[in-house]
């Protein structure tokens, strides 16, 4: 067959692992082997928000498969010369990204492979199509392998792991990884650490740390990482640190010495690299309701990525029997192909979807189950010798590239959320907070402070203010009630000047309408009177009740006594109050009678040609007289009638001082009608009256009983009652302490009246009356004397009648100056 037919592969590979045709190479799709995870343009260090995560949102991820490229090694020094008559067991075609395997002269296999680098593919080139965009995506914040696969001697290390220390472009894939990441990481914000192992045997050494041996792998159940917590970590800052973790991790490299090829290593190299980077998550953007322009923006959620670079250089893939160990080499080669068998099994059963996958079966499987059928970008570089010699090895290294490829991971970015930073960043946020929050309330107190300061001066301005009004106020009150005073006496003084009516009356006739103002009175006394009545007779009901509950009380021990108590002290008020509304009614109704006397007397006055003599003759005895005798029904007459006399003298020995002055008055004006006067004095008012003017100190009372004595005294019979009594004596006393010039007035006018009666004249003199008499004249007030004239006119008159000759020197004073006279006591 043509060479250039392609062909399915041989009857010993079956199913996945046959060789491709170019023209049906359906089950491999085509990808580019830069194709990468779609680029973050903004994995600037740190700083810049990039593209939600589908690990942190919890999205599935984008499928990746296995990208698988092969490299020749060109002929070593021994091919080149064993092989010399040899062509090589392959053949390129890298534009084509092709390779023919050459089973003889005539007959060759075709397979595809995502990269086919030549003998002559410079490592640069081998580290761009192959690690670049597998460190790429580790910077994005995936995880990612580079693995090489192979016959030992094929060149694994040399692609891998070659320092480039003194030729530059010799460096390996790990060296160029490291430095693109160093390149693009912030080592302020981002952080690049790395481990260095080795599995030998099934087990876990530490290059970094020979010592730690052994080392287990921890699987996070939930999420199925790998990890290995005893592992060193190293952390890279720059690229000389790392070359020198890689120096000392050679050298601690088991290297076994083998028949293919001294330097080879029997050993699975594996280099981690740690990738920590913090990034800001996009922002949360909530529109604005009422301003569609403006959008109030969360603060971006502070992330971090964690990814892993694993670079696995993996023992020679050559069959045990072709290593050429033996004894304890050949457990080793065993164990070593344990693992490599392992892996291959696992890329079959993920090759082939099968439900089942041998995970388990080895560490080297357990360490890479991230980066086949994981999350991992996973690119293979398998590399092959070109000595025909070892076709067999050739062609099954390229089987395994051929079902590696067919594996399909799902990558999936390693995002969290950052808790430490966010915890972090709010906790400085917190105390710029706090700050400025007792700044704020430093204000806020100050301002609170100023405020109470200057409500506390406004206060006490406003008071201060109110005060000086309070102070005009009453200044001005006080002004405007002195003028008023000022006013209403000058009033006075002009209507006395005017009418000049006697001093009982003046009262009365001032003011514009002495009638109108004295009717008012009347009607308001007379309603008092009736509330009085009214409430008298309520209590009365109240009384007569209490009286019926207490007869109907029956004896009933303690409590019924204590009740009966009660009863009674209610009773005993009730008795009190009841007299008392008696007195009370009883002097209102005689200030009713005095009232309506004084308006009759007044309209009679009004009545007389309204002159201002009128009033004179009201003092006059005889027209006083002749008003009580033509006809009328008297008030005190009508009082009589209403009250009763006994109880209007009991009233005079009444307790109470007002009402034994009120009591005087009543029956100072009930004396003043003849027809009275009999009576009060048989019914023991004169005494009573004496008894008075005897035990009272005081003037007003002295004086309305000198009144009142003055009036009993127009009847004969008093009189000499009066001078038996020792009323002269009373009365002497009365004029020697008056002040009051109205006292002295009543008393002279009793004096008077008493001068009158013929049988006192001796009495009279020598019991001092006329002495007395004659001594009020010194007070000059003409009312006074005009009642002082009166006694001594009647006194002289008697003298005349006594003497023999009937003549006197004063017996032409008329008739009228003999006269008794009587007072009205005004209320
Ligand atoms: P492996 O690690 O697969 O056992 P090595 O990387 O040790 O193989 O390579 C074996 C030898 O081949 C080394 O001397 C190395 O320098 C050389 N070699 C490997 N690949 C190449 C290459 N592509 N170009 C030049 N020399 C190479
Ligand atoms: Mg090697």
């Amino acid at each position: 067959m043509a060479s250039n037919v392609y062909r399915n592969g041989t009857g010993s590979h079956k199913g996945a692992m046959r060789p491709l045709a170019a023209s049906n190479s359906s089950n491999v799709k085509s990808f580019s082997f830069k194709s990468r995870i779609p680029p973050s343009s903004n994995h600037s260090p740190g700083s810049a928000p990039l593209r939600r995560s589908n690990s942190a949102g919890g999205s599935d991820g984008v499928p990746g498969r296995v990208r698988v490229a092969v490299r020749l090694r060109p002929r070593n020094a021994e091919e080149s010369v064993a092989d010399a008559d040899f062509a090589d067991c392959v053949e390129l075609q890298p534009e084509l990204k092709r390779l023919k395997l050459r089973k003889n002269n005539w007959d060759s296999e075709t397979y595809e492979f995502d990269e086919v680098l030549t003998e002559f593919a410079s490592q640069k080139r081998v580290y761009e199509v192959v690690a670049k965009p597998v460190v790429e995506s580790v910077l994005d914040g995936y995880n990612g392998t580079v693995m090489a696969y192979g016959q030992t001697g094929t060149g694994k290390t040399f692609t891998l792991g070659r320092l480039g220390e003194e030729d530059t472009s010799a460096r390996g894939i790990m060296v160029r990884s490291m430095e693109e990441i160093l390149a693009n990481v912030s080592l302020e914000t981002d952080s690049v650490s790395v481990s260095y192992l080795q599995l030998y045997m099934e087990s876990i050494q530490d290059l970094l740390d020979p010592a730690n041996d052994n080392i287990s792998i921890v699987e996070d159940p939930k999420t199925g990482d790998v990890s290995l917590p005893g592992a060193t970590h190293v952390e890279v800052r720059d690229e000389r640190d790392f070359m020198e973790l890689l120096r000392t991790g050679e050298a601690h490299r088991i290297a076994a010495n083998t028949k293919l090829n001294t330097e080879s290593s029997r050993s699975h190299a594996i280099l981690m690299v740690h990738v920590k980077r913090s990034v800001l998550g996009a922002e949360d953007v909530i529109p604005s309701e009422t301003d569609k322009s403006s959008h109030f923006a969360k603060p971006p959620k502070p992330l971090v990525r964690k990814s892993k670079l694993v670079l696995v250089d993996l023992a020679g893939s050559e069959r045990v029997h072709k290593s050429g160990s033996e004894g304890h080499m050949l457990e080793e080669a065993k164990s070593i192909n344990l693992s490599l068998s392992a892996l291959g099994k696992c890329i079959n059963a993920l090759a082939e979807n099968s439900a089942h996958v041998p995970v388990r079966d080895s560490k080297l499987t357990r360490l890479l189950r991230d980066s086949f059928g994981g999350t991992a970008r996973t690119s293979l570089i398998v590399t092959i010798g070109p000595s025909p010699r070892h076709r067999g090895e050739t062609t099954s290294t390229i089987l395994f590239g051929q079902r590696a490829m067919k594996v399909e991971n799902m990558l999936r970015i390693k995002e969290e959320f950052d808790y430490k930073s966010l915890s972090r960043k709010l906790e400085i946020q917190l105390d710029k907070l706090i700050a400025e929050n007792e700044r704020q309330q430093k204000v806020f107190d100050d301002e609170v402070e100023r405020i109470n300061l200057e409500a506390l001066n406004r206060v006490s301005e406003v008071e201060r203010n109110f005060a000086g009004a309070l102070e005009k106020e009453r200044l001005k009150c006080q002004m405007e009630y002195m003028e008023s005073v000022k006013k209403l006496e000058e009033k006075m003084i002009e209507n006395q000047q005017k009418h000049g009516c006697d001093g009982f009356m003046q009262d009365k006739c001032n003011g514009e309408g002495p009638g109108s103002s004295i009717v008012e009175d009347v009607a308001e006394v007379k309603k008092l009177l009736e509330k009085e009545i009214h409430m008298r007779k309520e209590a009365q009901e109240e009384v007569n009740k209490l009286k019926s509950q207490l007869g109907q009380c029956p004896d009933s021990g303690e409590g019924g006594g204590s009740e009966i108590l009660k009863l009674q002290k209610a009773l005993a008020d009730e008795v009190r109050q009841k007299k008392k509304l008696e007195e009370e009614m009883i002097i209102l109704r005689s200030q009713m009678l005095q009232l309506t006397f004084e308006a009759d007397q007044m309209r009679r006055c009004l009545g007389r040609n309204g002159s201002a003599n009128a009033y004179g003759g009201l003092d006059s005895p005889m027209s006083q007289v002749r008003d009580s005798l033509n006809g009328h029904k008297t008030p005190v007459a009508a009082l009589f009638e209403q009250v009763g006399l006994q109880k209007i003298l009991a009233l005079l020995e009444s307790e109470d001082a007002n009402v034994s002055i009120h009591a005087v008055k009543v029956v100072a004006n009930l004396a003043a009608e003849e027809a009275n006067q009999e009576r009060i004095v048989e019914a023991g008012g004169l005494t009573s009256l004496l008894v008075l003017l005897r035990s009272y100190e005081d003037e007003n009372i002295r004086r309305v009983v000198a009144g009142a004595i003055a009036n009993l005294a127009m009847n004969e019979t008093n009189q000499e009652l009066i001078m038996i009594q020792g009323g002269i004596n009373l009365l002497s006393v009365t004029a020697s302490r008056a002040e009051d010039p109205q006292t002295l007035r009543m008393v002279a006018g009793a004096i008077a009246n008493l001068c009158g009666n013929d049988k006192l004249q001796t009495k009279l003199r020598s019991e001092g009356g006329i002495r007395a008499l004659l001594g009020m004249a010194r007070c000059g007030q003409p009312d006074v004397l005009s009642q002082v004239a009166r006694g001594i006119a009647n006194f002289a008159k008697c003298e005349s009648r006594a003497s023999t000759n009937g003549k006197s020197l004063i017996s032409n004073l008329t008739l009228s100056d003999c006269l008794p006279v009587k007072f009205l006591i005004i209320f």
